[in-house]
């Protein structure tokens, strides 16, 4: 039985990461912190573009200007189209590279990763996802399948994290593996597809390939030179691409490959196309598939359409479980729309929250069936 996981924003909730809807507002304290440093002029940028140029665009037209998906959304398609509220349009294609700035900048600063005196910590619910992965891909792998993959929504970096301090590497599904030759050392490795790029992920603009550069800063790290850090570190993989050189010599672009939700011509997507043609193939695979934290926003109609046409297999979908925390009655009646009539039966929501016992169970019983 193969099972794929699709996970969004929610996933990462408890890591510390906001939420897409209180994303923007959560930078804004942060900025009033002053804790962005060199990033400060970027993301005071996007935090105008939002409250001071969108505003004025939501009065006649109806775009959650508070929401980072289509705030995102909104400066890429301004960008191609030379037109956002009453800027000069010479300065678009600036606040197309500030926008990506600000959304990794701002889950650096909020994506947590506790530490106990001897040991690094996966984030939350990730670390007993991870676990469950590893037990499940040891046996399936004896018999030559690899039954667990995952889909994923989030540019953070907390589910690769949580993978590989398992001892579960990360196949992304790129031209050529990690920059981190310690990242290619595993013997178990899981497909995990980003649709919409990664913190970690940026382009060579010399060979023109998508680039992972590394997912454990600290697999180096001797417990002595983690004594200085607090007990909680912060993932600061977007910041570290600068340090980093592509294979043919070349710097890379310091600012990740991240792309908006709303899929159009002016996200220089082309290079993505593997990555989602991947993750059809991972749908079509799929015996269950299990959702965590993916609200399936009005704005991914991309995701409609790829989840139609890779679901259109031969076979046969027996679970689509859903576990979208506390409040997520209101996702389930768009999974029922998603699922065709043929698949509706197999629809099984659970509001609970990722990281609890409950939602473990849920999913230990799926890999085990
Ligand atoms: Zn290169």
């Amino acid at each position: 039985m193969k099972t794929v996981f699709i996970l969004g924003a929610g996933a990462s909730f408890e890591s510390g990461a906001p939420l897409m809807r209180d994303f923007i507002p959560v930078a804004k304290k942060l900025q009033e912190r002053n804790v962005f440093g060199a990033s400060h002029a970027q993301i005071q940028d996007v935090l105008n573009a939002a409250y001071r140029d969108l505003r004025t665009v939501q009065a006649k037209a109806s775009i959650e200007y508070l929401n980072i998906e289509e705030l995102f959304s909104a400066i890429d398609m301004g960008a191609m189209l030379g037109v956002f509220g009453s800027r000069d349009p010479k300065t678009l294609e600036d606040l197309r590279r500030a926008v990506r700035v600000f959304i990794y900048r701002t889950l650096e600063e909020t994506v947590r990763v506790s530490r106990t005196d001897r040991k690094i910590l996966p984030p939350s619910g990730y670390g007993e996802l991870a676990q469950m992965t590893f037990e499940k891909l040891k046996e399936s792998v004896r018999h030559g399948r690899r039954d667990v993959s995952f889909i994923t929504f989030n540019y953070d970096t907390c589910l690769e994290f949580a993978l590989v301090r398992t001892g579960v590497g990360i196949d992304y599904g790129l031209s050529e593996p990690c920059l981190d030759a310690d990242e290619q050392q595993y013997q178990i490795v899981v497909p995990v597809m980003k649709l919409h790029g990664s913190i970690n992920w940026t382009r060579c603009p010399q060979c023109k390939v998508i680039v992972a550069t590394e997912i454990d800063p600290w697999r180096r790290a001797h417990f002595i030179d983690l004594l200085d850090h607090a007990k909680e570190l912060k993932l600061e993989l977007g910041s570290r691409i600068p340090m980093k050189r592509h294979g043919c010599g070349s710097a890379l672009d310091p600012v990740p490959m991240l792309v908006p939700p709303t899929w159009n011509k002016a996200s220089d997507s082309g290079a993505l196309k593997e990555v989602w043609r991947r993750a059809a193939q991972e749908l079509a695979r799929a015996d269950n598939i299990v959702v965590i934290g993916y609200s399936f926003p009005a704005t991914d109609t991309f995701f409609r359409y790829l989840f139609a046409l890779g679901t259109d297999s031969e076979v046969h979908l027996e679970k689509f479980v859903v576990i979208n925390g506390e409040h997520g009655s209101e996702t389930v009646p768009r999974f029922a729309k998603l699922l065709g009539p043929m698949s509706q039966r197999a629809l099984i929501p659970h509001h609970f929250v990722f990281a609890g016992a409950s939602a473990q169970g849920v999913i230990r019983d799926v890999l085990q069936g």
